[in-house]
């Protein structure tokens, strides 16, 4: 088995930000989880942290840091929200609010995590993105221009750090059982299954496995791509 990583992960005390921390603990690494508020999920290492501010997000990594005795090698900036409306309804504040948290967030943590990643001199940082950040969405115009914005920031780490030992890339999962989807109406759930080639939606579990093996040594010379997690839904997209 490979040496024990610090890992953090944002958002991750539920949903897929909670199974992609078990399924390092799995692996044997060391694990941190970062979420706004609340306690910790049994058994898992927490820091508060709203990833929409600066000096949180750096309180919380040295925080990580110390709890976990050493930088973080690898960081996966998963916390994300929505605020769906049509654009033509759409306010200034949930446009705002979503690209800060979701393009906005990702970045500082990238950033901060960085510092510790160069040190090392190797680092693996996975945003999670989305389908609709390369397919689109009705309704969505705040949450897919976030998504895909996800590419150009990959891209342009990998740009910078590559040299460096550290990865950059994206997990785009597509329709998943989590409390964000839960809250669909029933006829969006049913037009995006009409749309799936694999015929259902996935589990947590599914995208855990693929950011892990991005984040793994395995996938060395994988920088600035994008991996779907969607069964097919946005394939050519
Ligand atoms: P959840 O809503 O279940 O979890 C989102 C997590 O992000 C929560 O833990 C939440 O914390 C945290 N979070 C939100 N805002 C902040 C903030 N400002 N600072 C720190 N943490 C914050 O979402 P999912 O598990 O479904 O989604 C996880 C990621 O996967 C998101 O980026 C989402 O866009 C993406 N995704 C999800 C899909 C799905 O089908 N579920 C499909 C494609 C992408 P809190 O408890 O404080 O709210």
């Amino acid at each position: 088995m490979a040496d024990p990583r610090n890992v953090l992960i944002t958002g991750g005390y539920r949903g897929i930000g909670l199974s992609v921390a078990q399924a390092f603990v799995r692996a044997g690494d060391n694990v941190i989880v970062v979420d706004r508020a609340g306690e910790p999920p049994a058994g898992m290492l927490g820091v508060s942290c709203d990833v929409t501010d600066t000096a949180s997000v750096d309180a919380a990594f040295t925080e990580a840091e110390e709890k976990l005795g050493g930088p973080i090698e690898v960081l996966v900036a998963n916390a994300g929200i929505t605020r769906d409306a049509l654009m033509m309804r759409m306010s200034d504040e949930d446009f705002d609010t979503v690209i800060d948290v979701n393009l906005g967030g990702a970045f500082r943590c990238a950033r901060r995590a960085s510092k510790g990643m160069i040190k090392l001199r190797k680092g693996r940082i996975v945003f999670i993105s989305s389908v609709v950040g390369l397919y689109g969405s009705a309704g969505q115009t705040n949450y897919a221009a976030s998504k895909s914005a996800l590419v150009g920031l990959a891209r342009s780490i990998s740009r910078e750090l590559g040299g460096r030992g550290i990865t950059a890339n994206l997990v785009a999962p597509g329709f998943i059982e989590t409390a964000m989807t839960a809250e669909l109406p029933a006829d969006v759930k049913k037009t995006y299954l009409a749309g799936i080639p694999a015929g259902r939606f996935a589990s947590p579990d599914e995208v855990a496995a693929v950011v892990r093996w991005i984040a793994s040594p395995e996938a060395s010379y994988i920088t600035g791509a994008v991996f779907p997690v969607d069964g097919g839904l946005g394939m050519g997209h």
